[in-house]
């Protein structure tokens, strides 16, 4: 097999370009030649992982199967190429400090002084290289986050110097950068993107790319004037103007045959171009569905475009996959109460209650599922919201009215959710919830069972409470089923109430396994029955 290639995906003059986006587009066309791609993203910053990052920071913290708290541009990835990634996909500063300062512990250095050049670099070296080297994939995409010109982005840009010079042509440096139109002279502007590339040229890494975000599109002339001044052929300079959806974003590049001339730099031998059929099939789906499906997404972070990235993605392939548009509109948790319930929630085919920690917004959830449980609003609990339908199912029909969840009272009455006994111990906030893909049963005769086709499923976790077991009984005898377990431990993993059109809690978060030519069960299903809500409505 011949080498791995390695891509390098910087990013320049502003963030949020969606330097994951175009990885990811990157990624899926070489993946359309029949390459076999991963992707990995290296953070600048010092935790360790995203973990023990709130959603303001960095937005949704993605997982892995193999329990990996994650950079949600791994959930791009996943989504686009239709590929698993893991704990080595997403390496941040934290960890190369980490794992440098344990082998200067051991010795590892015989008396060296430890330096960010060579050890730090010689750690991110290593890291951008296990993964082509332990499962031979072909192409090897790295997104550096940040910004170029961050003092924190500096030891990988130096890494990426000196990988370039030893991997030499099997490697490629594509950089992105942004052209702003400035109204007021009615023109684009290159300069910014000019000064970003030197700002790389003298860290000492020529980009081989460039990819130009703008919002309006750019002319030839334009392209021509920037590879005049950043030394680069003209073909490798592409445009990604802004589209009405990522998912278009790699029919962008591929008519601008980025992959081809990523190829070619590599000395691969392009051969025809990919017709991209079921990912034009899904654009064509999301472009010809005239009727809308209406979903509530009750949660507490409504303002964070990004807070909930992986439900909205999933909502919306499954929305395309029954021919809907999708509208989600985010209710606020906290500002639901018993009042306003009916008020805010009537105009939904379905509602959501998201996952989430802490106190805030929680009684508000229970208001909530309290309107969607009286009134067969079909309602899908993603962890915390599962744990929200126990807790209002024991106080509003159990008539348990002291049932809460430990994590918010840890003296409540009825400890419906409650710490695993091995969490109880546990003083270290990252990296130790129950975390990835776990085995699940699930009832043969559980609305859950049909859904997946299957009463034995495997689904990825991010949570430290869990359904107290000793109440189990009694929640099955007034109609609340523990319809999903873990074959291990009997941890309860899902529960649906019976005489609901639909009403479904999980454990899990099944919006980390679907991807744009695998749109998950669980959600289409749900959409499905949404649906049939709005066409009775209708009439
Ligand atoms: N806070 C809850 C727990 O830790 C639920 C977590 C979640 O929704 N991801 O168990």
């Amino acid at each position: 097999m011949a080498d791995t290639k390695y891509i390098f995906v910087t990013g320049g003059v502003v963030s949020s370009l969606g330097k994951g986006i175009v990885a990811a587009s990157l990624g899926k066309l070489l993946q359309a030649r029949g390459y076999n791609v991963t992707i990995q993203k290296f953070d600048p910053y010092i935790n360790i992982d995203p973990g023990t990052l709130n959603p303001y920071e960095h937005g949704e913290c993605y997982v892995t199967d193999d329990g990996h708290e994650a950079d949600l541009d791994l959930g791009h990835y996943e989504r686009f190429l239709n590929i698993a990634t893991s704990r080595a996909n997403n390496i941040t500063t934290g960890r190369i400090y980490q794992n440098v300062i344990q082998k200067e512990r051991r010795g590892d250095y015989l008396g060296k002084t430890v330096q960010v050049v060579p050890h730090i670099t010689d750690e991110i070296k290593r890291n951008v290289k296990l993964l082509g080297q332990k499962h031979q994939f072909d192409f090897v995409i790295t997104e550096i986050g940040g910004t170029v010109g961050d003092i924190e982005s500096l030891p990988f840009l130096e890494s990426v110097r000196q990988l370039k010079w030893e991997l030499k042509q099997n490697c490629v440096v594509v950089h992105l950068t942004y052209v702003p139109f400035i109204s007021a002279a009615k023109e684009v502007k290159t300069k910014p993107t000019q000064h970003s590339v030197k700002m790389l040229q003298e860290v000492g890494i020529q980009p081989d790319m460039l990819v130009l975000r703008t919002e309006h599109p750019l002319s030839e002339d334009i392209l021509s004037k920037v590879a005049l001044f950043c030394n680069v052929t003209k073909e490798s300079v592409v445009q990604s103007v802004d589209v009405p959806t990522i998912y278009e974003v790699p029919l962008v590049l591929q008519r601008q045959g980025m992959d081809k001339t990523i190829l070619e730099k590599v000395g691969l031998e392009a051969g025809p171009t990919p017709e991209l059929k079921q990912w034009k099939e899904f654009l064509e789906k999301m472009h010809s569905a005239k009727e809308t499906v209406n979903i509530g997404l009750v949660g507490k972070y409504v303002e964070l475009q990004d807070a909930y990235k992986s439900i909205d993605e999933s909502l919306m392939q499954a929305a395309i996959y029954n021919h809907r548009k999708l509208n989600l509109v985010s209710v606020q948790s906290d500002k639901i109460n018993e009042n306003n319930a009916a008020e805010l929630l009537k105009d939904f085919d379905a509602v959501v209650i998201a996952p989430g920690f802490g106190s805030r917004g929680v009684e508000g959830k229970l208001c909530a599922l309290k309107y969607t449980r009286e009134n067969n609003i079909p309602t899908l609990g993603i962890c915390l919201g599962m744990q929200c339908m126990v807790i209002e199912f024991a106080r509003n029909v159990l008539g348990n009215t002291g049932a809460n969840t430990t994590e918010i009272n840890p003296n409540a009455a009825f400890k419906v959710i409650d710490l695993m006994e091995e969490q109880k111990t546990v003083t270290d906030l990252g990296g130790s919830m129950r975390l990835g893909g776990y085995d699940c049963s699930l009832n043969p005769d559980s609305h859950l069972a049909k859904i997946y086709g299957s009463d034995f499923i495997h689904e990825r976790h991010r949570h430290r409470f869990e359904f107290n077991s000793q109440y189990r009984k009694d929640f099955e005898a007034h109609g609340m089923h523990c319809v999903g377990e873990n074959p291990d431990t009997g941890l309860v993993e899902a529960v649906e109430i019976e005489g609901h059109r639909w009403f479904i809690g999980v454990q899990f978060h099944p919006e980390y396994n679907s991807t744009v030519v695998r749109p998950h069960p669980l959600f289409m299903d749900f959409i499905r029955e949404a649906i049939a809500v709005h066409n009775e409505k209708k009439k």
